[in-house]
């Protein structure tokens, strides 16, 4: 089957104590069935420790619950008791994988990295951008997918992100945007039709409409949050005058993550005004925007609830429409 390795997966390196977030707080742990089973058979006080720790859903899933905010296993000097006694290998699925992400479509398989890490983050956000690895490894099965749909997804994901690299960044949402729409005419058995930049951007014009009121970031302000940092940039944003290029890698990271998933339910546009709308929300939010999408990420992409949130909303709300998004694109511009 062939793999595509995104940019950065190899080179990325848990900061580990130096952490200036960590994912060992603020989250349940949730356990997976193997590793609970040798956690609570481990003799010792790691095991007592983890015996007493462990907890179970009403539906029997293990979890480790946080305590002050904190991985009860989290040590003060930010390292984690499992990992130091065990070895990596003795963490549990959820923690020896994070921040790898996998997405298996049968006959390929693509990896890459959540940016709700601050390391995935400078790496992601900072670096110039570089093509993913791609090479055939063992292994794969006969896809479930749709193969027409996968065909376009795949060919128009490659056009989205050309966009973004070409234009200057609000012309690159911009036409994103609209591209967006393009791609979903075809995924939903119209013709490919040709894309005109200018009379693109002519149309983007026209339909944009700025009115100062549902502000983004009431809207992410209606979802579940989870730090109170959060909270707070969501009620005292200072939105930058400039577009910072790590807008773009954001742009970018969200095309390469989500595009390909409308292959489940042939849904992209929704996907892609989540995208726009990140990229919005974390200029509106204003300060180091490697630190404001790392915490967007966090809140927003690890949390389904929330997703699903945003794309159900993605045509009804009105922080959310085609003209309001523009508007943001245009009047912040
Ligand atoms: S958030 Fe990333 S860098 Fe920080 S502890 Fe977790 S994996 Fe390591």
């Amino acid at each position: 089957m062939k793999q595509i390795k995104s940019a950065f997966y190899d080179e990325f390196r848990c900061l580990a104590g130096a952490c200036p977030d960590s994912c060992c707080q603020e989250w349940d742990v949730q356990v997976d069935a193997v590793s609970a089973r040798r956690y609570l058979s481990l003799p010792g006080s790691l095991g007592d420790s983890l015996r007493q720790k462990l907890k179970q859903y009403e539906d029997g899933q293990y979890f480790l619950e946080i305590t002050d905010r904190r991985c009860p296993m989290w040590r003060t000097d930010g390292l984690c008791e499992i990992q130091s006694q065990l070895g990596e290998e003795g963490l549990c699925t959820v923690c020896h994988e994070f921040p790898r992400l996998r997405h298996d479509y049968g006959d390929f398989v693509e990896l890459g990295l959540e940016l709700s890490c601050p390391e995935v983050a400078r790496l992601i956000l900072t670096a110039p951008p570089r093509p993913a690895a791609v090479r055939e490894v063992p292994g794969g099965e006969e896809p479930e997918y749709d193969r027409e749909a996968m065909g376009i997804l795949l060919r128009s994901r490659a056009k989205a992100l050309d966009i973004l690299e070409k234009y200057p960044l609000p012309q690159a949402l911009t036409l994103l945007l609209l591209f967006g729409y393009r791609a979903q005419e075809e995924l939903d058995g119209g013709e490919a039709a040709p894309c005109d930049p200018e009379s693109e951007l002519a149309l983007a014009r026209q339909v944009a409409q700025f009115t100062g009121k549902e502000p983004l970031e009431e809207f992410y302000q209606e979802l579940e949050i989870l730090t109170l940092r959060w909270e707070n940039l969501l009620h005292n944003p200072a939105p930058r005058q400039d577009w910072p290029e790590e807008l773009r890698r954001l742009a970018m990271y969200g095309v390469e993550r989500y595009w390909l998933q409308a292959v489940s339910d042939y849904d992209l546009v929704c996907r892609v005004k989540m995208i726009v709308a990140s990229c919005l929300l974390v200029r509106r939010l204003g300060g180091n925007p490697v630190e404001t999408a790392q915490l967007y990420s966090k809140e927003i992409e690890n949390s389904a609830e929330n997703v699903e949130a945003i794309l159900d909303a993605a045509y009804t709300h009105p922080a959310l429409t085609d003209r309001h998004l523009l508007g943001l694109i245009t009047s912040l511009k």
